[in-house]
């Protein structure tokens, strides 16, 4: 509202002909009225091509259409036109009239036929987990296709996997529960005088608002140096960090799930790519190879155990240790694990497993697991701190644990064996069932 009045005081003010800014004044409110009835549901389907422009006048020039089905991130109206994101996150102008014609109802609904399936921000896997649903919720469908469901969560729009879902025509069944279990309340209090609200995480990127002190968000996001915030109804934006207050702390977050079965949890072997990490003179083979071995093994039980688990990388590529720690961040996990095999200056100079930490909460997971890994029959050099950027970056409890040294002859050896490989993963998933079994706490030995 406080939007309509401002577009209609703008026009009074800037323009310099009085009875344009009438006439303009009185098509801002018919239009605002008729569009509004449209869209009472805020639903924002495509049904058909919708042009977009440059800037807010007939002889603008034209950006790429906006297709079928996909969707638009309203800003503010300017008189006829509405100021919009477009689906690749460049500001246009669609004229108000063309897409009123354009817009409909859904008249789909996904109903949830698994124990539960998680809502995400792009339909990927690895996109960002909006919040979980239970089986049963129904969600309104806003597109589909073989792989991905488009649905409206709260204010917003979110993919479910299209194998979590049957998806059927009608609407939600009256007393159908379409709630979901949010990841967090996380908010943001505008604590500068004005703060801009990029459409990307950096400041070269395009504002889309100025907002207020005291103004306040809901968070979907951390990146780097900014809040990721819910703007409104479908569009995200970014806030620097330093323009904002948080009630969240993410570096402090130690909320351990009761059971591994509510975990999420990311394993990152180490390396990759054109990075081998440590090599042995002995075997010729690299650190590479085996970091990611293990954790697909270690993967897989832990998925067997009911947790879920994402693999910073799945194959024999690289990415960088800051995107390695952010992946973790994004899917908000509980726990995550680094892996790796140690080196040293001089062959055979030192053996065994360290486990580092670097935070005050990844402590109880390192001593959890290294505790598990004790019983493993191999030199156990103990808890360390470790100034690593995995480590830093994340803002999970996480450990980098070297799981022996690549340049000992006789750990190598084992490095390279089948049984001992298995013993890493038995030993790791065991110290992280008892984690979240025992809230972080240390099993009592049994000395008796
Ligand atoms: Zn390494």
């Amino acid at each position: 509202m406080m939007k309509m009045l401002e577009t209609i005081k703008a026009w009074f003010s800037h323009k310099k002909n009085a009875s344009l800014s009438i006439f303009m004044a009185f098509l801002v409110v018919v239009t605002l009225f008729a569009t509004h009835l449209q869209w009472g549901n805020g639903q924002r389907m495509i049904e058909g091509e919708v042009p977009v422009y440059s800037s807010n006048r007939s002889d603008a020039s034209p950006l790429i259409p906006i297709q079928k089905g996909e969707v638009y991130y309203p800003i503010h109206k300017e008189g006829d036109w509405e100021k919009i994101l477009s689906p690749s996150r460049q500001i246009g102008f669609m004229p108000t009239t063309t897409l009123a014609e354009q817009t409909k109802a859904s008249k789909r609904v996904a109903i949830v036929s698994s124990r539960t399936a998680n809502l995400r921000r792009q339909p990927d896997a690895k996109s960002y987990l909006l919040a979980t649903a239970k089986k049963g919720n129904q969600f309104v469908v806003l597109d589909e296709n073989k792989e991905w469901i488009k649905v409206r969560h709260e204010k917003s729009i979110a993919y479910i996997n299209a194998h979590s879902v049957n998806v059927r025509d009608g609407k939600i069944a009256k007393g159908a529960n379409s709630s979901s279990i949010p990841m967090k309340d996380r908010k943001i209090k505008i604590t500068a005088n004005e703060a801009k609200l990029y459409a990307e995480s950096h400041t070269n990127s395009t504002v889309i608002d100025h907002v207020k002190k005291g103004k306040t968000f809901q968070v979907v996001g951390v990146l780097e140096d900014f809040y990721e915030v819910a703007y409104n109804k479908d569009l995200f934006a970014f806030v620097k960090k330093s323009a904002a207050k948080a009630n969240f702390t993410p570096i402090e977050r130690v909320n351990i799930p009761k059971s591994i079965k509510d975990s999420t949890i990311v394993i990152d072997p180490g390396h990759g790519g054109e990075d081998p990490g440590a090599s042995s003179d002995y075997t010729k083979k690299h650190e590479k190879d085996f970091t990611l071995k293990v954790s697909k093994a270690l993967a897989k039980r832990l998925k067997g155990l009911g947790a879920h688990v994402i693999l910073t990388r799945e194959d024999d590529s690289n990415l960088s240790l800051r995107n390695r720690a952010k992946l973790a961040n994004e899917e908000t996990a509980d726990v995550f694990i680094s892996l790796h095999f140690d080196s040293s200056g001089e062959n055979n100079e030192n053996s065994g497993i360290t486990s580092y930490y670097y935070n005050k909460h990844d402590l109880a997971l390192s001593q959890v697991i290294n505790h598990s890994l004790k019983k493993i029959n191999i030199q156990n050099n103990g808890d360390q701190f470790g100034d690593f950027m995995v480590l830093r970056e994340s803002d999970c409890p996480s450990v980098l644990l070297e799981m022996g040294y690549m340049n000992n002859k006789k750990d190598v050896k084992r490095i390279e064996s089948k049984k001992y490989q298995q013993q890493l993963v038995y030993r790791i998933s065991d110290g992280l069932e008892n984690y979240f079994k025992n809230q972080g706490k240390i099993p009592q030995s049994k000395t008796k």
